[in-house]
């Protein structure tokens, strides 16, 4: 039997009879766009993070350009972000009109390392003709854990920045007790089917404690509208529909759980996997990792990827090219300062398989077939 690396389908299997009948009553409502199950979803998922106000969107990849644009940040500004991120983080920052300053991570969170961080803004400040003006940060909370929010909070106010929290793998996460989301002007998620909050299809979600950016995020969202068939500003259509909606609250309702019983299959990853080629994941102190991705770390990692294929054991790496190096953005992006970390951490990373519905046999398998591992003939 082979193993998933993620499995979404286990995810509807489990809530079927209730996502079912949400699903029914959205179709026999007649209405199937921005109604009553997106504005309960929008409030319960606020009051869940704790924060003022979500706003739901198409996906996760519009709510970081629609956050970013409802903050203020467009062109001329330098947004600073992580080059490994999801290509989303830096095509939204694109879409807003602002330049993408990646930065360098900490390998041990693999989240923006903060003291680069402070380098990059002085070096933008310094260059502002050339690289824009600093205008924001986009932390992004990678594999479920947080990035180091007391000091991106506090250089983000010293700077005069804003910040974003790209939370699309961190539904959930928390750091020093708060749910992260709620750390920055505003937050983005996304609900693509394999998040810790995932949809059957797309969907994305804006959240902030401050109702002017709710508001503005509402009109961008559809056409830039103030009024219905009036725009008072330049916008989009990302809007999120009635039945991902709808179901969602369903999962949404679910969401501790399903992060418990990622962060339990962690635990015992982290408790079994012993093997002196292989690294395990950390969670910093005073941060709740929801384990987005259970990611070790090899110097042999195709060896390994490939020992494990062979075993039934599925994986993936997130992600193998890191986004300055990309076809895309190779040569176009400005970067101020060399990401070494981030190279070296895309050539070693692999994800381990991790869902809520992994039974524990095949997680017992799992450690088995790490600890198994012979690099060519010796361990
Ligand atoms: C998934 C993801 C996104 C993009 O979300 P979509 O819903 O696919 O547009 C953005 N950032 C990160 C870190 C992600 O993991």
């Amino acid at each position: 039997m082979k193993i998933p690396q993620a499995d979404p389908g286990a995810g509807y299997l489990r809530h079927r009879a209730a996502i079912d009948e949400a699903i029914r009553r959205v179709l026999e409502s007649g209405w199937y766009i921005l109604g009553p199950e997106v504005d309960a979803f929008e409030r319960e998922f606020a009051d869940y993070l704790g924060v003022e106000a979500a706003v739901g969107v198409a996906n996760g990849t519009d709510a970081i350009e629609l956050a970013l644009r409802a903050t203020g940040v467009g062109s001329g500004h330098a947004v600073f972000t992580v080059s490994n991120t999801a290509v989303a983080t830096v095509a939204a920052i694109e879409s807003a009109g602002a330049v993408p300053i990646l930065v360098d991570i900490d390998p041990r969170t693999y989240t923006i390392d903060p003291d680069r961080l402070e380098d990059a803004i002085r070096r933008c400040a310094a260059a502002p003709s050339e690289l824009g003006r600093p205008r924001a940060i986009v932390a992004v909370h990678l594999f479920g854990h947080p990035a180091d929010l007391e000091r991106i909070v506090e250089i983000s106010r010293r700077h005069d920045l804003l910040l974003v929290e790209d939370c699309a793998q961190a539904h959930g996460a928390r750091f020093d007790g708060k749910r992260v989301g709620g750390f920055g002007n505003a937050s983005s998620f996304s609900f693509y089917p394999t998040k810790n909050l995932g949809a059957l299809g797309d969907g994305g979600a804006i959240a902030t404690g401050d109702e002017t950016i709710a508001s503005r995020a509402r009109s961008l969202r559809q056409y830039g509208w103030v009024d219905r068939y009036v725009s008072g500003v330049p916008g989009t259509n990302s809007r999120l529909d009635e039945l991902q909606a709808a179901l969602l609250r369903v999962k949404l309702r679910h969401l501790d759980e399903a992060n418990d019983a990622r962060r339990s299959i962690a635990a015992t990853y982290a408790a079994g996997i012993r093997h002196e080629g292989v690294r395990l994941p950390t969670e910093a102190r005073g941060s709740h990792h929801v384990y987005h991705q259970f990611v070790v770390r090899a110097t042999a990692r195709d060896a390994l990827q490939a020992h494990l294929a062979d075993a039934g054991v599925g994986t993936a790496v997130h992600y193998p090219v890191p986004i300055h190096l990309q076809p895309a953005y190779r040569g176009r992006l400005p970067l101020v300062a060399p990401l070494t970390e981030t190279e070296s951490a895309a050539s070693e990373i692999l994800s381990l398989p991790i869902f809520p519905e992994l039974p524990s046999e095949s997680v017992q398998r799992v450690v088995a077939q790490v600890n198994g591992w012979t690099r060519g003939g010796h361990a």
